[in-house]
């Protein structure tokens, strides 16, 4: 992807969710991931070349306008995998006083690995408050657990997860 663009599989934004994390969110959902998780639920977002283009500057005039929400959730497909729009929108994100949850296929651990190749990944974690991470399992489908598909997913505190160098989990969700 160019720089200053993102590929998505939504044009807009979409607002009100209260299943994509906590609280009233608004939901950006990227276009592309190469996971290839048996079973997901959204397979029309893993063509890199599918979906639409869209500036971040554009994006941002759109988050801009929000009103009402708690939060934005980046999810997909991958957002990892177009790290460096993830970065900047989950900083403007900030700016604008809202929270910011991730989706993504790679585990904490592997985002870490990523990390100590390519300083985008680490920024980007910077900004982000909560991730839930790692693939969709189909075995381990649940419908107990909040905010995800499978058990193995951990929705986890990413500020806590970097100071211990290890992933810690938010203990109110189930
Ligand atoms: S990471 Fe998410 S979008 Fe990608 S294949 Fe797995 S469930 Fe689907």
């Amino acid at each position: 992807m160019k720089k200053g663009y993102v590929r998505l599989a939504m044009p807009k934004i979409q607002t009100d969710s209260i299943v994509d994390g906590e609280g009233i969110r608004s939901v950006i959902w990227f276009q592309g991931c190469s996971h290839n998780c048996a079973g997901c639920h959204n397979p029309n977002t893993h063509d890199f070349n599918a979906g639409v283009e869209r500036s971040l500057e554009d994006l941002k005039n759109e988050i801009r306008e929000l009103e009402f929400q708690n939060g934005i959730t980046f999810s997909g497909g991958d957002p990892m995998q177009q790290i460096e729009a993830l970065e900047e929108l989950a900083r403007f994100t900030h700016e604008c006083g809202m929270n910011v949850w991730v989706y993504t296929g790679y585990t904490f651990e592997q985002l870490l690995e990523l990390a100590q190749k390519n300083d985008n990944y680490m920024r980007a974690l910077k900004q982000i408050d909560v991730l839930v991470d790692g693939k969709f399992v189909m075995d381990l489908k649940s419908f107990d657990v909040q905010f995800r598909g499978s058990s193995n997913q951990r929705i986890l505190d990413v500020k806590k997860s970097l100071e211990n160098g290890k992933p810690v989990k938010v203990s109110k969700y189930r």
